[in-house]
This record gives C-alpha cells, structure tokens and sequence, in this order.
C-alpha cells in the first residue's frame, strides 16, 4: 500500500486512520471507474442499432432499392435492430433498478413444479424452431419462498441462454433438488444444465459481467445484449444465493444456482 503522494506506508496503529481513508478513497474511484466504464459501454451498445436503423432507413428512402425482396429484407433488418434496441433499453432499466437496490423482493410460496411447468411451456416454442429437447426434472411437492416475477426471469435468462448457444438438435435440462448448506440453512439447488458450445475456460470469470460475451458476433446476431446474465447474478444476490458455472468447450454448460427454500426476515 503506497499513500497517494506515492511514499510507502508503515500499517501500525498510528496510521490506521490513514488506512482507512485510503481504501474509502480507492473504493470510490474504482465505483467511479465502473460507472463511467458503463456509460461508454451503453453508449456504444445502442449506437450500433441505432445507425444501423438509420443506415437502412436512409437506403430505403433513397428510393435506390427497386426489388422488392431486398427491400422487405432491408425493413426486416429495421425491424430486428429496432427490438435489439427495445431489449436493450428494457435490461438497462432493469439492471439500474437492481444496482441502485431500488429493486426488493415480494415473496410468496412458490410451487416449483407449477412455475417450471408453465416457463417450459413458454420457452418451448423457441427451443422447436431449434429442434432443442427442453425438460425439468422438479420434486412434486417443492415450494420455495421467493419473488415469482424476478425467479421468472432468472429462468428465462439462463434457458434462453442455454437455448441460444446450443446448436440445433441438442438438450436442455432443468434438475432441481432441495439442499443444505454447511451451517444447516436450507436451500434448493437448480441446475440449467445444455449440451451447447461450452464457454472456454479464461473466460468463465468474466461472463457475469455487464456487456462481457465470449464471442460478440454471435451474442448480437441472437439479440442477446450481454446483460442476461448479470442481471441473473443480481437477482439472485437478491435471494440471498449464490450461482456458478461449469463448463467444457465443445460438450457443454451447467449454471448451478443455490438458494434458500425461505427468505429471512419474510415472516
Ligand atoms: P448475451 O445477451 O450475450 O447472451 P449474457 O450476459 O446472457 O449475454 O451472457 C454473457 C455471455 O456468456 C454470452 O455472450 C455468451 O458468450 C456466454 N454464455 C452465456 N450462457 C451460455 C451458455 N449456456 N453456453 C455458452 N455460452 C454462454
């Protein structure tokens, strides 16, 4: 540790105010590096839309573009970039709701095989277009205290994820099972478990954070917005649990989530 004239500091007693201060000052410019790091980020994550919108629209008003085939695909172009866009926006708020920890939980019991049954159903249209088998292996009788709208979209986040970088023909499964920490807590523990690409392994520690995608290409060109997952990290903290990651290149991924059957202070 150096003070910030540069001169080492001794860490006795004497200086521990000093100390002190020093790592006040360090966490507030690394929460300042953050939040200016995010803007740049989001700045240029909705320029590239954006001119692409326009970049299509000017083409198109031109009135340079006579076949009508490659006009519908030009509008098409539009019209994808435009709900990118609205994605986008829709994560960005969510994102500053959490973080600015505006975001609080308004549990309830949740019947676990009832709230699988109809998020399947749900996602069960994307996962055919794919040819992707989608099943949920859920105890009968499990319910758990937590938010039904942000476990929600916990799920649809880690599916959805498990879907899209899965090639076609390929599974995704749901296991869940009820659990125990080491200081007797309670918890049940979900795993989205796909046979997809895999996430190479310098990248594991990084996926969980904002804008961080292992390949950009292909995150954009499925609509993804590279906030899926921070957003599921956040929500999840929120439930006083916990989430890693396991993967093999080329075979596959498992998201395992821990999280406790009851929330404290809910009662
Ligand atoms: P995105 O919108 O790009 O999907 P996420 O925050 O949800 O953003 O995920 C971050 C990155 O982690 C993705 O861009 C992708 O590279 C990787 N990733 C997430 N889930 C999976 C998965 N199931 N299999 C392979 N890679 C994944």
């Amino acid at each position: 540790i150096v003070r910030l004239d540069g001169v080492p500091m001794i860490q006795d007693g004497s200086n521990r105010g000093m100390l002190f201060l020093l790592q006040e000052v360090t966490e507030i410019r690394r929460l300042e590096k953050m939040r200016s790091e995010f803007v740049a980020n989001v700045s240029h994550e909705l320029k590239t839309p954006v001119a692409a919108v326009k970049g299509f629209a000017e083409t198109l008003l031109g009135g340079g573009v006579k076949d009508e085939k490659t006009a519908r695909s030009f509008l098409q172009i539009i019209y994808d970039e435009n709900e990118r866009l609205n994605r986008l926006i829709g994560d960005i708020l969510e994102l500053s709701k959490i973080e600015s920890k505006r975001a609080q939980l308004e549990c309830s019991p949740v019947h676990l095989i009832e709230f699988f049954d109809s998020l399947l159903e749900t996602l069960s249209k994307v996962a055919e277009k794919k040819n992707i088998s989608l099943n949920a292996t859920v105890p009968e009788e499990l319910f758990m205290e937590g938010d039904e709208d942000k476990l929600r979209q916990i799920f649809i986040n880690l599916i959805s994820n498990a879907i899209n970088y899965t090639q076609d023909g390929g599974s995704v499964n749901v296991n869940v099972v009820n659990g125990q920490k080491a200081d007797g807590t309670e918890t049940v523990v979900f795993t989205v478990r796909d046979t997809g690409m895999g996430i190479p392994r310098k990248d594991l520690p990084r996926i969980f954070e904002r804008f961080y995608r292992v390949d950009k290409a292909r995150s954009r060109s499925s609509g993804g917005t590279g906030l899926g997952l921070s957003i599921v990290k956040h929500l999840v903290e929120l439930h006083h649990g916990s989430i890693s990651v396991e993967s093999d290149l080329g075979i596959g991924s498992s998201f395992i989530l821990e999280l406790p059957l009851l929330q404290e202070g809910s009662h």
